[in-house]
């Protein structure tokens, strides 16, 4: 998933940065999240200057001093050059999915015309929430160089561990509520027709289908009944209609890595208003997602970075990048087609990587991480937005 192409350069350490500890990231209760704080305060780096975090906590400064949005601000660097620096725009932008790393991954992409980053690296004024993680995942980013932790964010009232939580929760006991297995039928006849599955390992034979095999398939979790059937099926079966439509259109027009068969709709009283299918190859653009491409959309019709009282249609299961964009535009409900072990299943495994990466101890992770450096100096940023008496958008 996030491997590094072999072809790749390393960067010629152009400036040696000190090697930071790891905190001990067991931290997703309560009290782990103290000793999370302690431990970046025990390996704080104030006096390691380094120029690439500078850089990212100046866009932050600067993004708080123009009331751009939240007090985060990223850069990446490749070869030691940075080709992208930015800060939130959430309600700049009318967008939430505009989080700093999420900027910098799109202006990068941008920059360099394509949707693969994995000869880049990443520096972050704070700990990414789980929709940048899954970012940096989609664009392969090779390393994360982070600041500060979530916990320090939530001292000044930024509680990404919110949205941690929710992912460790069961999808029925999440805050939006999760409506699963509408028309799976119909949603699993548009991966089975998938051109994609049908060039993929498991119709290959031999060993590597063998592993696919053992991976994806030997595991019941694709079966109807675990894509949740027969729950949630008070929505109209027309909406997720509409969003296989979509999924439809967007495989025919070929705008995304592998014509994926992914679709997704916001619906409010009735209407929809924003549609989207996987466009990352005709945007270069990795987190361009059906669920991210369509509350954007919404969005941009709306007027508005919070869609409350929305609710979004999607023919798969979103991963993590997606849900996370779910989370912050404050959406009521999400009506899915199939899991993501059936997306797997059928050729698209990254989604359920990418959730266990997020469950993976961050030592293990694809994407390798460098905790607490200049945490003081990404810490000040918040400082400086209460002083000015930033508000929480
Ligand atoms: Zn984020």
């Amino acid at each position: 998933m996030a491997a590094v192409a072999e072809s790749c350069p390393q960067p010629e350490d152009p400036i040696v940065v000190k090697k930071q500890q790891s905190p001990d990231m067991t931290i997703r209760s309560e009290s782990t999240a103290e000793t999370s704080v302690d431990a970046a305060s025990a390996n704080h780096s104030t006096e390691d200057f380094n120029p690439f975090m500078n850089a990212a906590i100046s866009s932050a400064l600067a993004g708080v001093h123009q009331e751009h949005g939240g007090p985060f601000g990223a850069c990446i660097v490749k070869n030691g050059v940075i080709v992208a620096c930015s800060h939130n725009m959430v309600p700049t932008n009318l967008d939430p999915t505009c989080h700093a790393e999420m900027n910098c991954i799109r202006q990068a992409c941008k920059a360099l015309s394509t949707h693969d980053l994995s000869c880049c690296e990443l520096y972050t004024t704070c700990e990414p929430c789980p929709m940048c993680w899954g970012a940096a995942n989609w664009a392969r980013l090779r390393k994360i160089h982070i600041g500060c932790t979530r916990q320090t964010a939530a001292k000044y009232g930024f509680d990404d561990e919110f949205f941690y939580q929710e992912l460790d929760l069961p999808h029925d006991k999440r805050a939006i509520k999760h409506m699963k297995g509408i028309m799976s039928d119909q949603v699993r006849k548009v991966f089975e027709e998938s051109h994609t599955y049908k060039k993929r390992l498991r119709s290959g034979g031999g060993i590597l289908a063998k592993i696919y095999q053992q991976m994806f398939l030997d595991d019941d979790s694709i079966t109807p009944s675990d894509d949740g059937k027969g729950q949630g099926m008070t929505c109209t079966d027309e909406w997720m209609q509409a969003a296989i439509e979509v999924a439809l259109e967007g495989q025919r027009k070929g705008e995304s890595k592998e014509r994926e068969p992914f679709g997704a709709i916001v619906v409010k009283d009735g209407v929809i208003v924003g549609r989207g299918y996987n466009t990352v190859l005709r945007d270069d653009d990795p987190t361009a997602t059906a669920e991210v491409n369509a509350i954007r959309a919404a969005c941009k019709v709306e007027n508005s970075y919070k869609l409350v009282d929305h609710e979004l249609y999607t023919t798969t299961e979103p991963d993590p990048m997606s849900l996370g964009a779910i989370y912050w535009a404050r959406l009521n409900a999400i009506h899915i087609g199939v899991s993501q072990k059936l997306a797997a299943a059928f050729g698209h495994p990254d989604g359920l990587l990418h959730y266990k990466e997020l469950e993976t101890d961050f030592k293990e992770r694809a994407i390798e991480s460098e905790w607490n450096v200049m945490a003081d100096g990404c810490e000040n940023v918040f400082k400086s937005w209460k002083k000015l008496q930033g508000i929480l958008y």
